[in-house]
């Protein structure tokens, strides 16, 4: 999937930094979004190296694990050819659900950091607190809010979009119902 090493510049401060891999994690979400699945991105960085990618992909692959950050974490852990990804942090577009907050704690990811709240499923902050919770045996820092506004502007126009098809194809059937006959 990546050939090529890729760094941020020299010289960024750590809010920089973060917002430099934030939009590298956005243009991946676009690219989900391109391919027809929700739109979220995740990149993982050790040092000031990529290391990791991954967008996406349930429905493509037939994988309802398939989310942004289990692909980021299972080429990171090829990558360093290590099932610990210590010292690395974790950029996603869309707060971490319950799987994959879990995975992070089993990485042994040190820090995450995510655009959008989600606020039904989230489980950094949200709905559940799993990425620090003291019952487990590892706590990951967690930053929230970079870039928030622009990852869930490009999740809410993406459920609008599919909301908006769905409501077309309905009008559609009832104004040609004899289309479908034969078919069922
Ligand atoms: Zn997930």
């Amino acid at each position: 999937m990546m050939t090529e090493s890729v760094f941020c510049p020299e010289d960024l401060s750590q809010d920089e930094q973060d917002l430099f891999w934030m939009q590298r994690a956005y243009q991946l979400a676009q690219q989900s979004e391109l391919q027809g699945e929700v739109p979220v991105g995740a990149v993982i960085v050790k040092g000031d190296e990529l290391i990791a990618e991954g967008w996406n992909r349930p429905i493509q692959n037939h994988d309802p694990t398939a989310h942004a950050e289990i692909m980021a974490l299972q080429a990171a852990g090829k990558r360093l050819e290590n099932y610990r990804l210590i010292d690395t942090t974790l950029y996603v577009t869309l707060e971490p659900c319950p799987m994959c907050a879990a995975a992070m704690v089993h990485a042994r990811v040190a820090r995450v950091v995510y655009a959008a709240d989600d606020l039904k499923t989230g489980a950094a902050t949200s709905a559940f607190q799993l990425l620090n919770s003291p019952q487990l045996n590892h706590q990951v820092n967690i930053v929230a809010g970079v870039m928030a506004s622009e990852c869930s502007q490009l999740l809410s126009d993406f459920f609008k979009m599919r909301r908006d098809s769905k409501k077309r194809e309905k009008i559609l059937r009832q104004k040609n119902p004899q289309k479908n006959v034969g078919d069922a």
